[in-house]
């Protein structure tokens, strides 16, 4: 679709199914170069290679108890009525580095994480003893291998620990630094450029007159992206005035991934000035997808030869372009179906739709025939309860909602107690 083709069902009249646009989109979409990141920047990011292990892990037979290292030997007829009383020759420490050999008839004390000794077979954990420090005595016997975290118990040389596609958190930055890794190949955290439209908007912040509202979109949309892994940058208000909106597109090529706008796409002519400008390139589609919120819909690339980009101020690469309704819901139900996807396709990786769940309506709701409605929602356990407020402008029901309920384009109302699909909003 990325060069002016049609999704599916795009006809004049007809809409287009949020499936078909969300496939169009997702076919568009090219995951970013992958790059070497230190381990400590690379959390959030989606591995582009495999990672094994330099050495077997352990790479050393350590003790996993403070205790004694003993030969099991030794000790074997220990008990609380005739202990092992054996002389303690020295301590190792985790850490330390020298080469000891224990002798038969003795013992080393020893501590979680340290060598275990030449000649040793078997850590006695010290709760087994009397804790002595020149001669201790041991009450328990200890089979050989007892307390001993062996080489390669946790992995073997060459193995696989984490696989291409894993997206990384923390645990697996563990791995990664545990296999000695101080960098890794990733697909990085996509830049997402969001642009806000229109002619009404001022910086929360800053008083209000009438005619005007703050501008809530561009740090939502922001936030959002953020949220879903991204790094993003926000450029608030682009006037509505047709030839700043290229300019205002194309000054953030350099830095974005993905240009997401919000505002200036709905049927209103010349004030719709993104759906304007952008259709004089010709590399941007605008439709309508069978849904409430989030009708108008725009999505496509700028930047690269011709298009946008001026040749020059994005490198000539190309940068998918969403171009979202201004209605503060609108936008962020968009942008969770179709931006959110495709920020984890930049990185390769398919993980990122919001986990869906089946719950029981407390209440009837309403839907227009032939559009799909996500209706702001709490979820509560198995049972779902739709809020008051459902209008594309409604924020503050938004800011009580955990869930979208889905009604399906057939459906014009559904009554209590009947199960629906939900979306939980992260
Ligand atoms: P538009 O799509 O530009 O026609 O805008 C539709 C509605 O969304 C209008 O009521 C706008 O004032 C509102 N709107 C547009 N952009 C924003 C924004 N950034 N923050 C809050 N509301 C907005
Ligand atoms: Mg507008």
């Amino acid at each position: 679709m990325s060069q002016g083709a049609t999704p599916e069902g795009a006809g004049s009249a007809s809409l287009t199914t949020v499936e078909a646009y969300q496939k169009a989109i997702l076919s568009a979409i090219n995951p970013l170069a992958p790059v070497s990141l230190e381990l400590a920047d690379a959390e959030g990011c989606v591995l582009a290679e495999d990672v094994t292990a330099a050495v077997a892990l352990p790479s050393f037979d350590n003790s996993s108890m403070d205790g004694y290292a003993v030969r099991a030997a030794d000790v074997a007829g220990a008990s609380q009525e005739s202990p092992a009383t054996l002389r303690v020759t020295g301590e190792i420490a985790a850490g330390d580095i020298g080469a000891y050999r224990l002798a038969p008839g003795t013992v080393i004390r020893i501590l979680t994480g340290a060598q275990v000794p030449v000649g040793a077979d078997a850590v006695v954990p010290v709760e087994w003893t009397d804790g002595g420090s020149d001669e201790v005595a041991i009450y328990r016997p200890a089979d050989a291998g007892n307390a001993i975290r062996h080489v390669g118990g946790d992995a073997t040389e060459g193995e696989t620990l984490l696989t291409a596609g894993t997206r990384l958190r923390p645990m697996h930055i563990a791995v990664a630094a545990s296999a000695g890794r101080k960098a890794v190949s990733v697909r990085p955290r996509p830049r997402v450029v969001v642009l806000s439209t229109g002619d009404e908007l001022t910086e929360p912040g800053t008083p209000l007159v009438p005619g005007r509202i703050w501008d809530s979109n561009s740090y939502m949309i922001a936030a959002a992206a953020r949220e879903a892994g991204a790094v993003a940058f926000r450029r608030s208000g682009v006037p509505d005035d047709p030839s700043g909106v290229l300019p205002a597109l194309e000054e953030q090529l350099a830095r974005a991934d993905v240009l997401v706008t919000t505002g200036g796409v709905s049927m209103g002519g010349e004030h719709d000035v993104v759906k304007a400008a952008l259709r004089e390139l010709g590399t941007v589609t605008f439709m309508k997808v069978a849904m409430q919120p989030g009708m108008p819909q725009g999505f496509g690339v700028i930047g690269g030869d011709g298009a946008g980009g001026k040749g020059g101020a994005g490198g000539g690469k190309k940068v998918p372009l969403f171009t979202l309704p201004g209605n503060p819901v609108s936008a962020y139900v968009s942008f969770q179906l179709f931006v959110r996807p495709a920020i984890a396709a930049l990185q390769g990786a398919d993980d990122l739709s919001l986990p869906a769940a089946a719950a029981t309506l407390t209440s009837p709701v309403r839907s227009p025939s032939g559009r799909r409605s996500y209706l702001r929602a709490v979820l509560d356990g198995a049972s779902v309860t739709p809020l008051s407020g459902q209008q594309s402008h409604q924020i503050a029901s938004l800011g009580r909602a955990n869930a979208l309920i889905i009604v399906p384009e057939w459906e014009t109302q559904l009554p209590a107690g009947e199960t629906v699909d939900v979306l939980v909003l992260p």
